[in-house]
């Protein structure tokens, strides 16, 4: 073998940082800072009726809980807006104080002005520049809106959409361009008319008086490709917080992976301070999904931790029993489940890194860089697991009990190393 080349220095990689205004979203004493030096905050929409106060109280609950740092609720009709208060009441009694978002579409501007219980309960507006009014309308709905807004010191999404982008805009901007000498691609214009229609919107507001931290822009597409197209022209034209997702994503695996995708490259620009990902569910599938997507982007990434991570090989030949799979995934829905009460009890264990792997050849050395790691026996190994501990060997399980054996050394680990964090305070 040839002598290794000297050490060459990688230059680790790291998402580039993109400082903007710092939104606070504020219900009660609880504050969630969005842009600036926050974190990249998590949010997600229900899918109930509001109407139903109590089934979309259960709903945001379960979003919250799962790790959702803003709700998205639908308000669409007078009897959704005489509910949001009626709402919020009810999560304030079930201590969940997760601050609530009202998507406003075609009324909002009568709704915020007729039902200022319901102005006051929202942290935050969602407007659509593209459903607010047409013609001279349009104005005049917009000023009700950011006035309700400025009045009760709310925040604002100023959320653009392909799918609902303001016509009159794009047909202006359409005819511009045909008149160029050489008119450039429609989908330019298309880019051009979702930003242009975000900016604008927002500079309207400055001038009715919104305070420009209170205003975070989205400009959301289907496409990826579009996506990081758009954002990444957004986040050079201006300072505010911006909001990020794929709209109408779809479903499954396809939703899933195409969302990662798009947030990722963007994530990793520096370019998105909130995000949600527009899972569709499927039969059966809980709401809360598309909070667990969002999380584990900005936890790959390594942006933010949530949970503890545990690393298992993907298995293969050498594997002939399923084994390492489930004691994986045991200790994978172990920790997850006990995430809610040990965020409280063991600070930074969501900081935590177990390895299962499935034999020799990558166990020891992917299990040495976990804190804790288990190396199962591989097809004609001796039947021997090998546990490593903070990068040692520690002892070696054998026999039926090594799946219990390892959950109650994954306990006292996270005892041993968290618990003190707590005994020391
Ligand atoms: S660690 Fe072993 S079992 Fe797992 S994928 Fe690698 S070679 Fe296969």
């Amino acid at each position: 073998m040839n002598a290794p080349e000297p050490l060459d220095i990688i230059e680790a990689a790291a998402p580039a940082p993109r400082r903007s205004r710092q939104a606070r979203v504020v219900w009660g004493s609880r504050v969630v800072t969005v842009g600036g030096d926050a974190p990249v905050r998590v949010q997600s929409m229900t899918n109930t009726d509001t109407v139903d106060a109590i089934g979309t109280a259960i709903q945001v609950k379960e979003l919250a809980v799962a790790g959702s740092e803003l709700v998205r609720i639908t308000v669409n009709t007078p009897e959704a807006a005489e509910a949001v208060p009626y709402l919020r009441d009810q999560l304030d009694r079930m201590g969940v104080d997760v601050p609530l978002v009202g998507d406003f579409h075609y009324n909002g501007h009568r709704l915020l002005t007729d039902y200022p219980a319901m102005a006051q309960a929202l942290s935050k507006y969602r407007i659509n520049p593209g459903n607010v009014g047409k013609g001279d309308k349009r104005d005049r709905q917009f000023a009700m809106m950011v006035e309700a807004a400025a009045k009760y010191d709310k925040v604002v999404r100023i959320g653009v959409n392909w799918g609902s982008l303001d016509q009159e805009l794009l047909v202006e901007l359409m005819d511009q361009n045909a008149r160029r000498a050489q008119p450039v691609d429609a989908k330019q214009v298309m880019y051009q008319a979702l930003i242009q229609s975000a900016l604008t919107s927002a500079e309207v507001a400055r001038e009715l008086g919104l305070n420009p931290d209170n205003i975070i822009i989205s400009c959301k597409v289907s496409g990826v490709q579009d996506l990081v197209s758009v954002y990444r022209a957004l986040a050079r034209r201006c300072d505010y917080a911006l909001h990020l997702g794929l709209t109408e994503a779809g479903m499954g695996t396809k939703g899933t992976v195409a969302s990662a995708t798009a947030l990722a490259i963007l994530l990793q620009e520096g370019i998105g301070d909130t995000i949600r990902v527009s899972l569709t569910p499927q039969p059966g599938e809980a709401r809360t999904q598309e909070v667990v997507v969002a999380m584990e982007i900005l936890q790959s990434l390594g942006l933010r931790a949530f949970n503890p991570s545990v690393t298992a090989c993907p298995g293969c030949g050498r594997t002939t029993s399923t084994t390492f799979q489930e004691l994986a995934k045991q200790i994978d829905d172990f920790l997850r489940a006990q995430m809610p009460v040990w965020k409280a009890k063991y600070p930074g264990v969501e900081n935590l890194k177990v390895a299962v792997m499935g034999c020799i050849v990558n166990g020891p050395g992917e299990s040495k860089h976990a804190d804790i790691g288990i190396s199962l026996p591989g097809t004609g190994e001796a039947p021997a697991a090998p546990v490593f501990i903070d990068g040692e060997k520690a002892l070696t399980l054998r026999g039926e009990g090594i799946a219990t054996e390892f959950h109650k050394l994954v306990e006292s680990y996270i005892e041993r190393r968290f618990g003190s964090v707590t005994a020391a305070h």
